[in-house]
């Protein structure tokens, strides 16, 4: 662990030297989907980010726990806590139990997130499954005297928290602007103040689901599961909370101010947060209907696409962007990242088919700290892969005859690609095995086609000619043999 990693804190808003609390061990919990739909490239994105760091922080020899939650209680339609419960919504449209809305769309997740080949957290616990812990949570914050109860339901009370802490310190804001700011309130809210934020809510006949506690028959807001979940498993204090920049405020807010309130601690040494995804320029939104959910996009079934694209390729896209920069999704942007992990593989192979001169002309050693370099200054991934590429002209050009690599040069440098590639960025070459596979079927065709023609049988190898057309795959005759590309 001698490289000096050096992380952005949204609390403080600057970079910091990575120290966790209780090294090797680092604890990190990154707020996971609400499972009432199929993920779409806006889940992709914080999956990716956290994967990286994660994946990067395992390189460096660190021990992580990742806990990275399921919603399937408590996620109302607005963040003001009003509206259905999410996943009851959707329950109560589909005739359904909300337990089967949660396990159908969490196994739908899953498989997508395998696709993009993230790594499973350690733990992925659920919000339904933590409701005892959650209750004692808020038992606490009760008693400490930062939450009033009004008709069976619990509020956080954020006034009285701010004479003593500061709430709004992570999101830069302070309470006075908020007053400002906030609309007066309506006359059948409970709350103290529009900024007052609910830790249990007090079930209506008609709500499905709903736990015994001891203020009322209810559930929890959807805030405490957070607090509560990521202190049960990785304690008071812990190292990374991570999630989307639009949790910051409210939900990352409140969730410092419950964990401060009940643990009398801060609960978090750094805030990682990345930043959103637009879609040609757009942002996304219900009102624009431009989700595009990742089983279309790996499917190409949706209208905005021109084709279907590989989750390797989607991968490759994400992290081209630094994961606090704005990313744009657009076909030219995917098609262009498609080349790009195309040019990136076709150079590690070329790496086996090199010969190795007696001298250099490429310094490796110094190629390998550039890689540390840029992940270490805040998992700077398109700084690591321009990097990368700067090796891959220089082992192409070492192909060609016109620069030189030593045998040993090679050896490091597999062993580089081997783990920044796929071990860190989590990159694979799934699509170069099944076009291996194609490459190989279509030798076994053109040596048919060529069997036929030496025995003058013109309508077979015609006919394999003309049905391989029809598939857009394309025969060329030469002096040397047949030759096929796909036609594009
Ligand atoms: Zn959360």
């Amino acid at each position: 662990m001698k490289n000096k990693l050096v992380v952005y804190n949204t609390l403080g808003r600057k970079k910091e030297l990575f120290k966790p609390v209780n090294p090797p061990n680092v604890g990190m919990y990154v707020c996971g989907p609400t499972v009432y739909g199929d993920a779409h490239i806006g889940h992709a994105r914080p999956a990716v980010t956290f994967d990286l760091i994660f994946r990067y922080l395992k390189h460096l020899g660190y021990k992580v726990r990742y806990v990275r939650n399921i919603t399937d209680v408590g996620h109302l339609e607005n963040d003001a806590d009003q509206g259905e419960d999410k996943i009851a919504k959707k329950a109560r449209l589909e005739q359904l139990e909300p337990m089967e809305i949660v396990q159908y769309y969490s196994y739908r997740f899953h498989i997508n997130m395998d696709q993009l080949n993230t790594l499973p957290p350690s733990i992925e616990p659920l919000a339904s499954g933590h409701v005892i812990e959650q209750i004692e949570m808020v038992k606490k914050i009760v008693d400490a005297g930062f939450a009033y109860i009004v008709n069976g339901s619990v509020y956080f009370d954020v006034g009285k928290y701010n004479k003593v802490y500061h709430y709004g310190k992570l999101s830069g804001r302070n309470l006075d602007e908020l007053r400002a700011n906030t609309r007066t309130l309506q006359m059948q809210s409970e709350k103290k103040h529009n900024f007052d934020f609910a830790l249990w809510k007090k079930a209506l006949p008609e709500h499905i689901m709903h736990w015994t506690s001891p203020w009322s028959e209810g559930f929890p807001g959807w805030h405490i599961e957070c607090s509560t979940m990521s202190t049960k498993y990785l304690g008071k204090h812990f190292d990374i909370h991570g999630g989307g920049m639009d949790l910051i405020f409210p939900h990352h807010e409140c969730e410092i101010a419950q964990s401060q309130a009940a643990n009398k601690t801060d609960p978090v040494k750094y805030w990682i947060h990345n930043n959103m995804i637009t879609i040609n320029g757009q942002k996304m939104s219900k009102s624009l209907n431009n989700f595009i959910t990742l089983n279309d996009l790996f499917s190409g079934k949706n209208k905005s696409l021109y084709k279907a694209y590989n989750p390797m390729t989607v991968r490759f896209f994400m992290l081209q962007a630094h994961y606090r920069s704005p990313l744009d999704f657009s076909n030219q942007a995917l098609q262009a990242a498609e080349k790009g992990i195309e040019k990136l593989f076709k150079g590690i192979d070329t790496l086996q088919k090199i010969t190795p001169s007696t001298n250099s002309d490429f310094d490796v050693k110094i190629f390998k700290q550039k890689c540390y370099d840029a992940l270490n200054d805040d998992f700077n991934s398109p700084i690591l892969i321009a990097t990368l590429f700067d090796g891959i002209k220089a082992i192409n050009s070492a192909k060609q005859g016109k620069g030189k690599l030593t045998g040993q040069d090679i050896i490091l440098l597999k062993k580089i690609y081997n783990s920044f590639v796929f071990d860190v960025l989590g990159l694979k070459k799934e699509e170069n095995k099944n076009n291996e596979k194609f490459d190989d079927v279509m030798k076994i065709i053109l040596e048919l086609r060529y069997y036929a023609r030496e025995n003058k049988d013109w309508s077979t190898s015609d006919k394999i000619r003309d049905q391989l057309l029809k598939l857009n795959i394309n025969i060329k005759d030469t002096k040397q043999g047949a030759t096929w590309e796909i036609e594009k």
